[in-house]
């Protein structure tokens, strides 16, 4: 025991000696997780590793939560509550799915509908329910007529505290516009409860920052929605995130022409002309389900729908490759090519 403590004594006194001659190695822990069919990873800095291990291991059973029980398509609360609203049937919904409904319902409502998590039958028609990219051609122009005559949205659901009914059968949830930035968020809130300070977690480009990287903020990079390069990079603040919604990689190509897993409602079909918007803001989840609906609103109605939801940065690039910022926007990136951008500003809105 003696001889034990010594030597703890000695390894200490070491570190010490090496920390005081040369810079301390940072302390960096990264490591992958799954949700939704995307990977996330989690670099922790500055924490000891059996405290970042064990605030991953309660992330990682979180995540598995979340992928069984708000899955639009695998067998889970989410699919039983649609099989029950097809059915016409009423069900009571746990306390871990009711607020991803009331949240749904008020994306819809600041959106103008351009969110529709509703819209789960349709994005199913075109082929996205499936882990693979999917395969074949469009719909019937008869079942794409007949979803937007009908019309489903969030807003048809009756919610009496946890009892869930449907007043429109067509109504299939599907929270892949939003579910990626919640998850990110709820796995902010149990690293902090671990005592976690400073981490970056990344699913494929979302981002949700904790603290800083180091002496410098955490810096990250705006994909280029068609070169698979960067096209702008932007510093963020402690608790900030970044949100991009792209056709760039999940989409149905059919005689040469690409559609979107981003659907209009209004037309039930994919998104054209706008391939990829990026939203900074302190909610993962509005930030995701912000830049779905920019997505959809397009050139000439983004910053309309922006304003409304409460985003305070966003950035668009066109099928062109024009870039649309909003001027608190274009004050805090870095455009890569700035001379050659074609860059338009959006009314002093917001
Ligand atoms: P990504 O998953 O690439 O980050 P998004 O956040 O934009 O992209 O989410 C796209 C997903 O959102 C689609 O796969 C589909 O599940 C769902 N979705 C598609 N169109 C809409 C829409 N108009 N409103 C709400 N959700 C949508
Ligand atoms: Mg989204």
């Amino acid at each position: 025991m003696l001889t034990r403590s010594v030597s703890c004594i000695l390894v200490g006194l070491v570190f010490l000696l090496v920390a005081g001659g040369c810079k301390q190695p940072e302390s960096e822990l990264r490591e992958k997780l799954y949700v939704f069919g995307t990977i996330v990873e989690i670099t922790i800095r500055d924490s000891d590793k059996a405290t970042a291990r064990a605030a991953l291991k309660d992330v990682g059973s979180e995540f598995r939560h979340m992928h069984k029980d708000w899955h639009a398509w695998k067998p889970g609360e989410l699919s039983s509550l649609n099989a029950a609203i097809a059915a016409g049937k009423s069900v009571q919904v746990s306390d871990f799915l009711l607020p991803l409904l009331l949240q749904a319902q008020r994306y819809e409502r600041t959106s103008d509908g351009l969110f529709n998590a509703a819209i789960g039958g349709l994005v199913a028609d075109w082929g996205f329910h499936d882990d693979n990219l999917p395969k074949g051609r469009a719909p019937p122009y008869e079942a794409i007529r007949a979803w937007v005559a009908s019309r489903p949205k969030v807003a048809d659901l009756v919610i009496k505290g946890h009892e869930v009914s449907s007043r429109n059968k067509d109504v299939s949830l599907d929270f892949g516009g939003f579910a990626k930035g919640e998850a990110l968020d709820r796995a902010v809130i149990r690293l902090k409860a671990h005592g976690i300070r400073n981490a970056v977690l990344n699913a494929g480009g979302d981002l949700n920052v904790m603290g800083v990287h180091s002496d410098r903020p955490w810096r990250a990079g705006i994909r280029h929605p068609k070169n698979w390069g960067v096209i702008a990079t932007v510093e963020l603040k402690p608790g900030e995130v970044l949100y991009t919604s792209g056709n760039y990689e999940r989409f149905l190509e059919h005689e040469g022409v690409r559609y979107s897993h981003i659907i209009d409602p209004r037309t039930g079909w994919p998104v054209k002309h706008i391939v990829s918007a990026s939203v900074i803001g302190t909610s993962g989840a509005d930030a995701d389900a912000a830049a779905t609906a920019l997505s959809v609103a397009g050139p000439e109605d983004w910053f309309r729908i922006a304003k409304r939801m409460g985003v305070r940065y966003a950035m668009l690039v066109d099928d062109h490759g024009r870039i649309y910022l909003n001027p608190a926007m274009k004050a805090r990136i870095h455009l890569k090519d700035e001379e050659n951008s074609v860059v338009t500003l959006s009314p002093r809105l917001f």
